[in-house]
């Protein structure tokens, strides 16, 4: 089959369109017919060494696409069921072998690609608005990145839960995509720590959504009301340096956290309930899913570049040439 392999970390060029063996399916697996590969940020930090990994890999944790084979203990998916799955490495290829306990229904009325498209992102972002900092209405929060995959999915949740939402982005067009989204402020990120003091009178934010990192730590931190929470969940800047615990009191008693979606989905139970509630507010139109663009998977190398070069918004797909 055709898949994206990797012999060595480094930069996009690394991801090379090779013909592979099949996955074999063990027993407590399916194997899947990729309709779409989600591409996400967190690739490019496996790709480069940023985050470790066992090599050579085919990469990619996100897919969904049609059950072809199903190994001798499942029970609970059948050949022919459509499928996502946000478990990996491997779905940077035509057809991937998931553990069918990480294995998600896809409902009808999403199709397998918006599936692919929302399943890691939108229970990343449903994690952070109901549990890292559950939302209130009359908050107002800070999202970085809104036009992003991530960003726009935290827009539209956190607005639907009666925030004020306000985003940064770089461009005039992503700022406008953050306000479809719901954002009632879009600022740049020259100075927005200022910029948000005087949006809330000076009492500053109930939660910032930093998947940026690096250069925006510090005005995240600048930007807390009193008791504030600081969502650090990514670092599309790069990481943050060790943060002096003395420097959280001193922004007003203010709160560090840093989730991963892992941790909120380890059983079988919570990842299919909390999918099931992001599908249904795709089926039913609350929850829109923007696909950026879509690349052939060949092209991987090309929508790492484009997402590390902050030139995409919403959802990067790769898509098997079957
Ligand atoms: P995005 O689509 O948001 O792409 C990254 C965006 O970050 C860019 O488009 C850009 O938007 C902004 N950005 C600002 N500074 C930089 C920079 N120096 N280099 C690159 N981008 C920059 O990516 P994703 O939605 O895939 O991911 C967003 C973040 O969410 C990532 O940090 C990712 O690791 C994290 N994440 C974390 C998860 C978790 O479990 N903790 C799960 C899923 C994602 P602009 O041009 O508007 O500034």
């Amino acid at each position: 089959m055709r898949a994206v392999r990797v012999e060595a970390h480094g930069g996009p060029e690394v991801l090379v369109p090779s013909e592979v063996p099949e996955p074999d399916v063990g027993a407590e697996d399916v194997l899947v017919d990729v309709a779409a590969a989600g591409v996400n940020y967190i690739d490019t930090y496996l790709r480069s060494g940023l985050y470790p990994s066992t090599l050579p890999t085919v990469p990619g944790l996100e897919g969904a696409g049609t059950v072809r084979a199903v190994g001798s203990s499942v029970s609970d998916v059948a050949v022919g069921d459509v499928v996502a799955f946000c478990d990996g490495p491997g779905a940077y290829a035509e057809t991937a072998a998931v553990p069918a306990a990480r294995c998600v229904p896809v409902p009808p009325g999403v199709s397998a690609d918006v599936a692919a498209a929302v399943l890691l992102q939108g229970l990343t972002a449903h994690v952070l608005v109901h549990d890292t900092y559950a939302v209130r209405p009359g908050d107002t929060v800070l999202v970085h990145a809104g036009a992003g995959g991530m960003g726009l999915l935290l827009c539209q949740m956190a607005s639907s839960l009666g925030a004020t939402v306000v985003a940064t982005t770089s461009t005039a067009e992503k700022a406008s995509l953050a306000r479809s989204a719901g954002a009632a402020h879009v600022l740049g990120y020259e100075g927005f720590a200022e910029e948000v003091r005087a949006l809330t009178s000076g009492d500053g934010v109930a939660a910032v959504y930093d998947g940026v990192g690096a250069t925006t730590f510090d005005g995240s931190l600048a930007s807390l009301r009193v008791r504030g929470v600081l969502v650090l969940y990514g670092a599309a800047s790069g990481p943050v340096p060790p943060v002096d615990p003395q420097r959280l009191n001193a922004a007003g008693s203010v709160y560090l956290t840093r989730p991963s979606l892992g941790w909120h989905v380890r059983t079988t139970a919570e990842l299919r309930s909390r999918a099931a509630e992001v599908f249904a507010a795709v089926a039913d139109g609350s929850l829109s899913v923007r696909i950026g663009a879509r690349y052939p998977l060949e092209a991987a190398a090309d929508a790492h570049r484009d997402l590390e070069g902050r030139a995409t918004s919403g959802k990067l797909l790769l898509v098997p040439s079957r």
